[in-house]
């Protein structure tokens, strides 16, 4: 997995961060300018250098969102994977915690997450 990283052209420093206009009202509302500044040496207004790197693996907070975000069926995949997570963290809550022990799970801890995870997507969806 590729990714592309920006460097500063007088410093090298990948300490870089762009000017934004955030709407106070609306969070979802991120307009980026072009005045790029360098943390490291202060340069301002620079047009960074860019390199495409190997990313390593994504974490799993990455992959869970890539497939939120990226599905020949559009943004249907969304309501999938809300449903089946629903399905699973019903399954696991209504069980007992016991029946979910292994040698790497503590079963009561795995219950209580099903519990958590049932509540959160019933508030969502109510
Ligand atoms: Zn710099």
């Amino acid at each position: 997995m590729l990714k592309t990283i920006y460097t500063c052209p007088h410093c090298g420093s990948e300490d870089l961060l762009a000017d934004a206009y955030v709407h106070l009202n609306d969070e979802d509302d991120v307009r980026t300018f072009d005045d790029i500044t360098c943390e490291s040496c202060g340069a301002k207004g620079i047009d960074p250098n860019t390199e495409r790197v190997e990313a390593g693996p994504p974490t799993n907070v990455e992959f869970v969102t890539d497939l939120m975000e990226r599905s020949r069926r559009g943004a249907l995949i969304q309501a999938f994977v809300l449903e089946a997570l629903l399905s699973y963290a019903s399954k696991v809550a209504e069980g007992k915690p016991e029946d979910f022990d292994s040698g790497m799970i503590h079963g009561a801890a795995w219950h209580d997450c099903g519990v958590e995870l049932k509540e959160k997507l019933l508030a969502r969806f109510a």
